[in-house]
């Protein structure tokens, strides 16, 4: 997605040769026209899926996962990431290691806003080593729903998740696929992944 690239290229500050930060529009301020272009292409690629609810981790993933919703016509839910005090019981629930914080979090979702009948879309903003994906795939398992398939602003190629998700015969679609952040320059995988 070529605005999104755009984006990228202008305001991403590459932190390390594995990680870069996008604070600017997607991770701590948020870019409301790029969040409504986004998630009119993730409701293209995912057209006629049936798609039912969105799912998402709080709290980078709700902003495309919202935009998605809105131009599918259906719900967007973010897993949390630590229960409150009006979400302690009747839970899905999966463990997540993030790989940002180095830290393991517990992610749940209510039983009441998922179930069998539901076709799931998973969507995130960054795809690394799949851990977070893999986590909402163990929720929308044991909510017995379909999964549809999972949608990624940024995947980078280089990290290990993007494969072992595909492997399993998912399909992952990600707006921008970065191939390299050696450097400090960003390079994106020239043909984007589908
Ligand atoms: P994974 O679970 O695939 O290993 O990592 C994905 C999660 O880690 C995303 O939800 C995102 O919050 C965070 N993440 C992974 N890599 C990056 C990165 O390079 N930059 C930022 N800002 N977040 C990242």
């Amino acid at each position: 997605m070529e605005l999104l690239e755009q984006k990228i290229l202008n305001e991403g500050r590459v932190l390390s040769e594995s990680v870069i930060k996008v604070d600017s529009f997607l991770n701590h301020q948020i870019d409301p026209v790029l969040m409504q272009q986004i998630g009119e292409e993730f409701s293209d690629r995912f057209a006629n899926k049936g798609v039912t609810k969105i799912i998402t981790l709080e709290s980078s993933g709700i902003a495309p996962a919202q935009m998605t919703g809105l131009s599918l016509g259906v719900p967007a839910i973010f897993a949390r990431k630590r229960k409150s005090l009006t979400l302690i019981d009747h839970l899905y629930s999966a463990s997540v290691h993030s790989f940002t914080k180095n830290e393991t979090n517990e992610i749940s979702v209510s039983k009441d806003y998922i179930s069998s009948d539901d076709t799931v879309l998973i969507l995130d903003d960054f795809l690394a080593n799949g851990q977070a994906v893999l986590g909402l795939m163990d929720i929308v398992e044991q909510a017995g729903a379909s999964l549809a398939g999972v949608g990624i602003v940024i995947e980078k190629g280089f990290q290990d998740g993007g494969k072992i998700l595909r492997e399993q015969g998912i399909r992952v679609e990600s707006l921008a696929s970065i191939e390299s952040l050696v450097d400090g320059k960003v390079t994106f995988t020239k043909e984007e992944a589908s």
